[in-house]
């Protein structure tokens, strides 16, 4: 028996759920990131500096010094927008933080029992820091909110959660790894080994027997547990599967993601706070609903156009909204010896829908203002948002990778956990879901 009860492969906010809810149960954990400090103290997210709280669009530019992105290039249908980081904290470190639950597609869910479920969100909207009453001083927002509320009563409009805390100066804490690894279990029970690049899993029959990892320097040793996580991101995760030899026919398949449209918006005056006035930013959304099946978010968050119109910031809010596509085996990432590459096609039915979901874009600015210049609904590259799927869970190996627990299919001591589970097309953003689902297999690791 090793002296270690699992190592987690990735310090993301995923791998990060999973060593404090082991840690709670007196589980020792070594966490391996292939990548190093970025922030300080290592493991925060970026987005706590000073800078990005008084100028938010600036944080744009910091996302992009940190985002790997596989090739820009290729044509849609490859997915120019996918990307990953590697760092301590993963995406933690640069993520927008918004923590809504799933809402119109959970029943798709149905291998986890609804209590559970619920208990499991729970959690991991505490591990995360999730709240919704941070922007309630907002202006635009309670103007905005009875505005809409007033003039489309057929939807709901509501506060859209968001993983920080408001510190007592006023300016926001966003949640990353080391907020969710901030407990004394996780202090005596959970270390973080940064730079260390896990190469290939050694298996027999159906045990992980141990893990190859590879330093700074390309030195390369074994390390020993009795369990292991593979929580390395949608498109890190499959990777080290294919390496390792373990290539059940579902890896790398039913990839799917969000396409976002995002626009800018000046606010008519009702609706905006006086000029005088520090108006925090609003955080809102209309949650996706069988007539409107998308998640429609308004915020002020930042925006990465500059418009030749120059507009007061309490006139300024964005809308971003996420659409699910459909799942499909068809939809992929090519699994070689080469860097990821992709497979994507969108279905009428998907193009429909993301065709519907602008026009209703088009519809809400109606009722607000009007598009700020030059930020008209635009789509960001595809793959850029939130891919999911390519190590799907569910029942069949035939067409999952992972079992409904997260545990490989055909191996006892290996799981795997992030997004690259989700089998169903959720439409909003998936880190809350995920950290639901990961702690659901934390408790199923030995
Ligand atoms: C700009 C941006 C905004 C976002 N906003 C939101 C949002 O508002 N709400 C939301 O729900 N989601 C959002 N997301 C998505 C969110 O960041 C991810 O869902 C989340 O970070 C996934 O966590 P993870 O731990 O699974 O993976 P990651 O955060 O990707 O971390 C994986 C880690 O594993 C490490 N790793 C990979 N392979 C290896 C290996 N072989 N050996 C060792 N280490 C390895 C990587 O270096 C990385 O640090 C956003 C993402 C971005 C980029």
């Amino acid at each position: 028996m090793s002296e270690t009860d699992a190592i987690i492969v990735g310090s993301g906010p995923i791998g990060a759920v999973l060593a404090r809810a082991l840690a709670t149960r007196q589980k020792s954990v070594l966490i391996l990131e292939s990548g190093g400090a970025i922030s300080a103290p290592p493991g925060t997210h970026l987005r706590n500096q000073l800078l990005y709280q008084q100028h938010p669009d600036r944080f744009f530019e910091e996302i992009g010094r940190w985002c790997q992105f596989f090739n820009d290039k290729v044509p849609p249908s490859g997915l120019p927008g996918a990307n990953q980081s590697e760092a301590v904290g993963g995406q933690s470190l640069i993520w927008t933080n918004n923590c809504p639950r799933p809402t119109a597609y959970l029943e798709q869910l149905d291998f986890l029992d609804q209590r559970d479920w619920e208990l499991r969100l729970l959690e991991a909207e505490k591990l995360l820091r999730v709240h919704s009453s941070l922007f309630d001083h907002s202006i635009r927002q309670a103007r905005v909110e009875s505005w809409l509320k007033k003039h489309i009563p057929q939807r709901q409009v509501t506060k859209l959660p968001l993983a920080a805390e408001r510190l007592q100066d006023g300016t926001l804490s966003f949640t990353a790894t080391r907020d969710i690894l901030d407990s004394k279990a996780c202090a005596s029970k959970v270390t973080v080994q940064e730079r260390t690049r896990v190469v290939r899993f050694e298996h027999s029959g159906s045990r992980i027997q141990g893990l190859v990892a590879e330093d700074a320097n390309g030195t390369q040793r074994k390390y020993h547990a009795n369990n292991y996580v593979i929580a390395g991101g949608v498109f890190a995760t499959p990777k080290l599967l294919y390496n390792s030899g373990i290539r059940p026919p579902a890896l790398g398949q039913y990839l799917h993601f969000h396409p976002l449209s995002m626009s800018q918006i000046v606010l008519d005056q009702e609706l905006s706070a006086p000029e005088q006035i520090a108006d925090p930013p609003p955080r809102l959304y209309l949650p996706p609903s069988a007539s409107h099946p998308w998640h429609a978010m308004i915020l002020r968050d930042f925006f990465p156009i500059r418009s030749p119109e120059g507009v007061h910031e309490n006139r300024m809010i964005e809308l971003q909204f996420f659409a699910p596509v459909e799942v499909r085996r068809e939809n992929r990432m090519i699994l070689d010896s080469s860097e990821p590459r992709f497979e994507v096609t969108l279905t009428k039915n998907d193009e429909d829908l993301l065709r519907r979901m602008v026009e209703d874009q088009h519809e809400l600015v109606k009722l607000l203002g009007h598009f700020r210049d030059q930020c008209a609904p635009f789509f960001v590259p595809p793959g850029m948002s939130h891919p999911m799927g390519t190590c799907r869970m569910g029942e069949d190996p035939s067409s999952s990778v992972a079992d409904t627990k997260g545990r490989v299919h055909g191996f006892h001591n290996l799981f795997l956990a992030g997004a690259s589970l989700i089998p169903f097309p959720i439409a909003v953003n998936p880190t809350l879901t995920c950290a639901a689902i990961a702690l659901e297999t934390a408790a199923n690791v030995e």
